[in-house]
């Protein structure tokens, strides 16, 4: 027998099932328009919220740090990586985000795996959120803590875990998303804190997809809420908004000093290479200096919303600016794709089993970088596609 015949079986499962598909490839920067596969069209998909991907400032800090520090930081953090840019790094985003501390990771993939499995061990209790992010769900994986799981943003249910399970454990670690990336709806961070105050219980929030979009400044959905002081790790990237690569969390200085000694990938993994932890730098500068960008973004997401809200489309239950355009069916969502993408607007499908079944949309991820240009041909392709799919 071949030796990959097991491999080859399970590609053909994907094209069976309809679900193999080819990656799409972008000749060029992340922009608002964008050459997919060769062609122009307007980019409704990517998480560059405030178009800080292609800003020049970034892009010169990039460029400079290469010259200054070369193209790689060599090692990892705790051998010789740690370049004095992310020490530069950590404070600003400390003051950024008002927290005592922060510890910045190559992604905020890797700072969920990071970070979870180094606070929390044998004898403590995980309880996650159902529609908690991958990274959270390998985070979790990868603890030897107990866990369990409530029903979505559901604190009724979270509840009844900590009253039947608290006293049973040592330390009991609440973790969320900020905001949920599928519908775009924020976590009932109020309650929660309430919550985990009674049963004497830890929390973690992590504000992907609210850093840079929520709050004064970007400064992410604990501001947007009051809860300053309230969460005990709040995790963030600096892939989606601040438009380069990396994540952190902000947290206390104790639990700093603890990660830096445990968080396998800061000991395991090379550190965030100089262009990149420069570019943040830059891009959490912009921020500080203006409400400019955000407040593009709002308005952006608020005009598009409300033109396909006008034309009947069902944009779900978002409260940022992740904007589900619901559709159902499975089949019809990707036709539906399909028909913006020939009328020159890329939006992804999302179907089951990243969505419930029957839960189709093509979510769109409006960006400061839009022009009103590009959102007007975007509304009208929606037009045309929703009413010849019977959409509208
Ligand atoms: C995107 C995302 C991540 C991963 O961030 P990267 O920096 O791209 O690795 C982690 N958590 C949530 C909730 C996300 O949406």
């Amino acid at each position: 027998m071949h030796k990959w015949k097991f491999m080859d079986e399970k590609v053909q499962k994907l094209k069976d099932d309809g679900v193999y598909r080819e990656l799409p490839v972008n000749h060029g920067p992340c922009d608002h328009v964008i050459e997919l596969d060769g062609r122009r069209v307007i980019n409704l998909s990517s998480n560059n919220y405030l178009g800080f991907a292609t800003h020049p400032r970034v892009m010169r800090a990039a460029k400079e740090a290469v010259d200054e520090y070369g193209a790689g930081a060599g090692a990892v953090r705790t051998i010789v990586g740690n370049q004095d840019l992310i020490e530069k790094l950590e404070d600003l985003l400390a003051e950024f985000k008002q927290e005592e501390a922060v510890v910045a990771f190559q992604s905020g993939l890797n700072c969920n795996i990071g970070v979870i499995q180094a606070i929390v061990e044998k004898g403590d209790l995980i309880i996650s959120d159902e529609l908690n992010h991958a990274s959270i769900i390998d985070g979790v994986r990868l603890s030897k803590a107990d866990k369990a799981v409530y029903k979505h943003s559901d604190t009724d249910d979270l509840e009844r875990i900590l009253k039947e399970r608290r006293d049973d454990y040592r330390n009991v670690l609440i973790i969320t998303d900020g905001v949920f990336s599928m519908d775009g709806d924020l976590a009932p961070l109020e309650k929660i804190v309430e919550l985990a105050k009674q049963y004497d219980a830890l929390t973690y929030v992590d504000d992907a997809h609210g850093s840079g979009v929520l709050g004064r400044s970007g400064r992410g959905t604990v501001d947007h809420l009051g809860l300053h002081g309230e969460v005990d790790f709040i995790v963030g990237t600096l892939s989606k908004a601040i438009g380069v690569v990396g994540g952190y969390v902000a947290t206390k200085k104790r639990v700093k000093e603890w990660l830096l000694h445990r968080a396998r990938p800061l000991l395991f993994s090379t550190a965030l290479p100089p262009a990149a932890t420069a570019a943040t730098i830059e891009s959490v500068k912009m921020l500080m200096e203006s409400e400019e960008y955000t407040d593009k973004l709002w308005e952006n997401a608020k005009y598009f919303k409300k033109n396909l809200e006008k034309l009947g489309f069902d944009t779900g239950i978002s409260e940022t600016p992740i904007t589900p355009v619901m559709i159902g069916e499975e089949a019809k969502t990707l036709e539906f794709s399909k028909a913006l993408l020939e009328a020159g607007v890329f939006v992804s499908g999302i179907v089951y089993p990243t969505v419930p079944k029957g839960k189709g949309r093509c979510r769109v991820m409006i960006s400061a970088s839009h022009t009103r240009e590009d959102l007007d041909e975007a509304i009208s392709a929606f037009e045309k596609a929703g009413r010849s799919l019977g959409v509208i």
